[in-house]
C-alpha cells in the first residue's frame, strides 16, 4: 500500500517541490521535504501535516546530503520516490560568449551534479523499495531543440541533467529503479514569475504521475503532460 511508502522531494518548501509534496501525500505517500534552511522545511511541513519530516539539504553540498542519509536512516528503511526538484535559474544579463566560469559551475553543480549525488547518497535507501522511482525536474530549456544562447548556465545543466537521466535509468535497470526527466511547463512561482500561464499543481502533474501510476516501462525518458517529448 501507499500507506507506508515514502517520497523525498529536493527544494520542497516552495514552487514546484511543494505541489509535488501536496499531490503525493493526497495519493498516501509520507514526505520527506528538503530545503537549504531547515526553517523554511519545517514550516513547509507544517502547512502539510501529518506525515511530513522537514530536513536541512543543500544539494550541492556533499556534507549537507551525508548528513541528511544519515538522520533519514534512523526515521525509515527504504525510500520510493526521489524527486530531484531544487533548482536554480541565474544567468542574468550573460550569454554564452560572456558567461563566466563560476557562473557555469555553480548552476552546474545545484541542477545536473546535485540530482548526480542525490542518487548515489540515497541508492541504499530506494534500492530497499520495491517499485523505486527517480523524477528529474528538467525544462524545455534542456532539450536540444529548446537551447537558448542567453540562458546558458542553465539549458547547459538541464540539457546535461537529462543526460544523467539517460545514463542513471541504464545503470539502474538491473535495481529495477525507473529514472525519468520532466519539463513542468513555465510555472508561476519565484523562478518562473507571476507572467507564467501555469499553476504550481498543473508543473508539478506529470511528476507526481510518473512517481506513482505511470508504467514502469516509462525509463529513462523526457516527458512533459504526461508524454514523452524529445530530448
Ligand atoms: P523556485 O525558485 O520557486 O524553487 C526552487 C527550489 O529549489 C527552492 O525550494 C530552493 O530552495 C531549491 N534550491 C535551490 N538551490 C538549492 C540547493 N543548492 N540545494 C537545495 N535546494 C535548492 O523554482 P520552481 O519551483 O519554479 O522550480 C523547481 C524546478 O522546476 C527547478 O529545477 C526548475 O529549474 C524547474 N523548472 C521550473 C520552471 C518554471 O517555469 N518555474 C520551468 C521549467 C523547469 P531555497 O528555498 O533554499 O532557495
Amino acid at each position: 500500500s501507499t500507506q507506508d511508502k515514502w517520497a523525498l522531494v529536493t527544494g520542497g518548501n516552495r514552487g514546484i517541490g511543494f505541489a509535488i509534496a501536496q499531490g503525493l501525500l493526497v495519493k498516501g505517500y509520507s514526505i520527506i521535504i528538503t530545503s537549504r534552511s531547515l526553517d523554511n522545511a519545517k514550516l513547509a511541513a507544517q502547512k502539510l501535516q501529518p506525515k511530513v519530516i522537514p530536513l536541512e539539504l543543500d544539494v550541492t553540498d556533499d556534507r549537507s546530503i551525508n548528513e541528511a542519509v544519515k538522520t533519514l536512516h534512523q526515521k525509515i528503511d527504504r525510500l520510493d520516490v526521489l524527486i530531484n526538484n531544487a533548482g536554480v535559474y541565474p544567468d542574468k544579463d550573460v550569454n554564452i560568449l560572456t558567461i563566466d566560469r563560476e557562473l557555469l559551475d555553480s548552476t552546474m553543480n545545484a541542477n545536473t551534479f546535485g540530482a548526480i549525488r542525490m542518487v548515489q547518497a540515497f541508492l541504499p535507501l530506494l534500492e530497499k523499495s520495491p517499485d523505486a522511482r527517480v523524477i528529474n525536474v528538467s525544462s524545455g530549456y534542456g532539450a536540444l531543440g529548446g537551447l537558448s544562447y542567453d540562458v546558458p548556465s542553465y539549458c547547459l545543466s538541464k540539457l546535461a541533467l537529462n543526460g544523467a537521466t539517460i545514463m542513471l535509468a541504464q545503470a539502474l535497470q538491473s535495481l529495477g529503479i525507473v529514472v525519468n526527466s520532466i519539463c513542468p511547463g513555465w510555472v508561476k512561482t519565484d523562478m518562473g514569475g507571476s507572467s507564467a500561464p501555469r499553476e504550481p499543481e498543473q508543473g508539478a502533474d506529470t511528476a507526481i504521475w510518473l512517481a506513482t501510476d505511470a508504467p514502469r516501462n516509462i525509463n529513462g525518458k523526457f516527458l512533459r503532460d504526461r508524454k514523452v517529448i524529445s530530448f
